[in-house]
């Protein structure tokens, strides 16, 4: 570490969870850390919000963890805790020719599924397709093919058009099912359990307390602070710009976008430039509605395009956690994945209510639009990566060409799909590559 604490000080930019945990680990270190992060509160994708009456805050955008999710669950224990991690019992199900399945665990549910619908042979071929995805840990060869080639060979042209298809179509568009590549499919099953976790209070209250956390180690976390300009120094340091004025820092980690990062730092050299513009991803619009009743008995609704509702899935988040955390409001969000020129980024929001109304009906046919108490609509334009084939081959690397300035997002978690968990991850490594590399300057 360096002996003058003003040459040690890093900037990070924002206070999501990539940034809170490197926050942490380097506070930890004795660095003097500055967050600037734009939005009012810490965050980002995972950020809550809260009614007047509601006890608990609730996610924007649907969170949950996975029983899996070593490295967020590893901080939680770190951080003592562990006691306020729930694990209510959820059910998924899946829409299929009218009706509603069961589907909390693909593996489990989906050859009795596949039973009642197709043939010896498709279950066959699920059981053994879907045991290698599971247990096998290659997954390298697996990003040279599409995950539509993939599953369409190794599960069966009938099982690849039932599930496969409309689950890479919802999730990435038409456009991209001859883009997405099979080793992000692999990652998913082969990380994901069927339990789900979040936190007592909501996952705002845990980023809360991780920027307490952080705050009580040193951090200065400046909200409403966007960062417009990250610019190398001739003496080697990195000035940092707001409209507020700039300061000079040893290191800048940037958790933002990446195409935000390269219009953030022009002295980034055009080849590194060039790979954060050629990163593909998509954005997400989410609808909360807060209902006087509940809607529907499952918690998670899987929604084939095919299907005709006017989003991806709609999760009634109430009947996983107890609607007394919501002043008893029923809570459901309805969701999408989209491009980010997508019309319903365009659309107010008393549209896209007029737009998502009838497919709301079809879960419960008593529904009725005097069930609603209030909306609230969520639009991100950098929600989901899209990775492409040998994506591993492009991945901007976290310490970028610009000594002491490094790079953390959600699409160099690869092969892992996006999650706080792999934030997480992404954060406490960059933040020891901070303490390794950038001490003394
Ligand atoms: C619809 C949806 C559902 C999801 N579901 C889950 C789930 O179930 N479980 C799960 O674990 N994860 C889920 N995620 C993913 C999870 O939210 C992200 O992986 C995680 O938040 C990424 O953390 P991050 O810190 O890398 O980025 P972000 O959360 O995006 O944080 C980046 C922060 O940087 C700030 N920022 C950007 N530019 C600037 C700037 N110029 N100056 C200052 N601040 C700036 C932003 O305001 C933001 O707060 C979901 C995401 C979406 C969109």
């Amino acid at each position: 570490m360096s002996a003058n604490p003003e040459t040690g000080r890093v900037a990070i930019v924002g206070a999501g969870p990539a940034g809170l945990a490197a926050a942490y680990d380097l506070t930890k270190a004795g660095r003097s850390v500055v967050v600037y992060e734009a939005a009012p509160e810490v965050g980002g994708l995972a950020a809550g919000f809260k009614a007047p009456g509601w006890e608990w805050s609730l996610e924007k955008f649907y969170h949950h963890w996975f029983a899996s999710d070593a490295a967020i669950l590893g901080l939680i224990d770190e951080l003592g805790w562990r006691d306020q991690v729930l694990f209510p019992r959820p059910y998924t199900v899946i829409y299929h020719a009218g009706r509603f399945h069961p589907f909390d665990d693909i593996f489990s549910n989906m050859p009795l599924f596949l039973l009642r619908h197709f043939s010896l042979m498709d279950v066959a071929r699920f059981g053994l397709a879907g045991a290698y995805l599971r247990f096998s840990p290659y997954w390298q060869p697996l990003e040279a093919v599409t995950a539509a080639a993939w599953t369409r060979r190794w599960f069966g042209e009938r099982v690849y058009n039932l599930f496969w298809r409309p689950m890479l179509v919802g999730k990435f568009g038409e456009a991209n099912l001859e883009v997405v590549n099979m080793a992000w499919l692999w990652a998913r099953l082969h990380s994901r359990t069927t339990r789900l976790g979040t936190f007592r209070g909501g996952f705002q209250a845990f980023l809360d307390k991780l920027a307490d956390t952080v705050r009580g180690q040193g951090a200065e976390i400046r909200l409403g602070t966007p960062v417009t300009q990250i610019k190398a120094l001739p003496d080697g340091r990195l000035a940092v710009a707001t409209d507020r004025g700039g300061e000079s820092f040893s290191a800048v980690i940037s958790t933002s976008s990446p195409a935000l990062m390269a219009r953030l730092a022009p002295d980034l050299p055009d080849s590194y430039a060039a790979q954060l513009r050629a990163l593909k991803s998509m954005g997400a619009v989410v609808m909360v509605l807060a209902l006087k009743q509940r809607l529907t008995s499952y918690y998670w609704h899987n929604l084939p395009k095919e299907a005709g509702f006017p989003f991806l899935a709609l999760v009634e988040h109430t009947n996983y956690l107890d609607s007394r955390y919501y002043g008893g409001d029923h809570i459901v969000y309805c969701g999408d994945y989209l491009e980010p020129d997508h019309e319903y980024f365009r659309l107010s929001d008393a549209e896209l209510l007029e737009r998502y109304l009838p497919g709301i009906q079809r879960f419960n046919p008593a529904f009725d639009r005097s069930w609603i108490k209030q909306t609230w609509v969520w639009k991100a334009a950098y929600a989901q990566p899209v990775p492409p084939l040998n994506h591993s081959r492009n991945i901007p690397a976290l310490r970028t060409p610009v000594p002491g300035l490094y790079f953390a997002s959600m699409s160099q978690v690869y092969p892992w799909d996006r999650g706080t968990n792999f934030a997480v991850e992404i954060g406490r490594k960059v933040a020891g590559m901070v303490l390794d590399g950038a001490a003394g300057r």
